[in-house]
């Protein structure tokens, strides 16, 4: 029985996801009955979860062998997840989609609809933030600020992973083989046609955030560094205003002693000034710093992950390593 209708791949990181699991299964059914001309995935990538997250996919996919599964060995983090679903999903479109039901399944026939027009990237963009302090949000909005002034790129405020992806996007991910990897920053960076969908993302439904704010200041620096070198410019820009006030600086102090004499009392000013320059030196050699080390990482070509057990959907028309394996 050859299968004609199109594959539409859910792609669904987990991190100790034990609680929502369940809660995601029946709605992503619920959504594959309402859409009977299509197939499904559901690709479930376990990011080293110490629950029994892996456990209840494995039930779940005895008895739905639309379920597949990608668990790693460890936990890699949820960019790194991605990839690693990415990289195994077989649909002709994937969805991303959280665990956590924060992003409603209840969108997908609409981005479904607008892929079947013809968009590739078809994103869903938060209209409210509910359930987040207004530091979170301030914090989340003079970044987004900062780094589109810094790029080219069109970037896209206040959408998270939540979108569709046509296959050429899918294709055009998994040639980005870089480690530290900011995805938000990659979608823009792909281009195709995009379209946006609005939403109101609600709280978590179960379970806790697995993100805490050294965790996000860290996603921004990569966001910032792997996405422009602008702060390396902003570094000799500092730089140089500096040196120039340091100048003019100079030539009062010459002048002054010329037409007053010297007086010597100087300290003050002179620790300013020396403070004031070591901390300009510190932030620059931190920025180089920040750079080096993105270039030692990605130096040692390391593999992205590493997979413990894979499962790819079966009854798949001939697509090449669709089979199951076991390592
Ligand atoms: N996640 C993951 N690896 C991690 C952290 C999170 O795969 O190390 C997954 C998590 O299971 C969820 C999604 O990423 O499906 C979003 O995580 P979370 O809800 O904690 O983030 P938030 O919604 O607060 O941005
Ligand atoms: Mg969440």
């Amino acid at each position: 029985m050859s299968d004609q209708r199109k594959k539409i791949s859910i792609l669904v990181p987990a991190y100790n996801e034990q609680e929502s699991l369940p809660a995601l299964y029946a709605h992503l059914t619920a959504l594959a009955d309402r859409l009977p001309a299509y197939r499904f995935e559901f690709m479930f990538v376990d990011d080293g979860s110490s629950d029994a997250t892996i456990s209840i996919i494995r039930n779940l996919g005895a008895h739905d062998d639309r379920i597949a599964w990608v668990e790693l060995s460890r936990n890699f983090g949820k960019e790194i997840a991605m990839i690693a679903g990415l990289d195994h999903v077989t649909g002709d479109a994937t969805v991303l989609l959280d665990a956590d039901l924060q992003d409603p399944p209840e969108l997908i026939p609409a981005m479904i609809e607008k892929w079947q027009e013809g968009y590739d990237d078809v994103y869903a963009r938060r209209r409210f933030r509910d359930g987040e302090t207004w530091l979170k949000k301030f914090t989340s909005k003079t970044y987004y600020r900062l780094l589109q002034r810094s790029t080219r790129i069109r970037l896209q405020r206040d959408t998270g992973d939540f979108r569709l992806l046509d296959r050429r996007c899918v294709e055009a991910l998994r040639r980005f083989r870089e480690s530290e990897r900011y995805t938000k920053g990659l979608f823009s960076w792909i281009g195709f046609r995009k379209y946006e969908l609005l939403f109101d993302r609600a709280p978590r439904q179960a379970g806790v955030t697995k993100w805490n704010y050294r965790q996000l200041t860290n996603l921004a620096l990569d966001g910032l560094t792997s996405f422009t070198t602008a702060p390396l410019r902003w570094s000799s820009f500092i730089g140089a205003i500096v040196s120039a006030a340091a100048f003019v600086y100079i030539l009062v102090i010459v002048l002054r002693t010329l037409i007053w004499g010297s007086d010597l009392a100087g300290y003050p000013s002179l620790m300013a000034v020396v403070l004031f320059l070591g901390g300009v030196q510190l932030l620059s050699l931190g920025i180089i710093g920040e750079y080096v080390g993105r270039t030692f990482l990605e130096s040692k070509g390391r593999p992205l992950y590493l997979t413990q057990d894979v499962r790819v959907a079966s009854s798949e028309p001939p697509a090449s390593g669709a089979d199951s394996a076991r390592s």
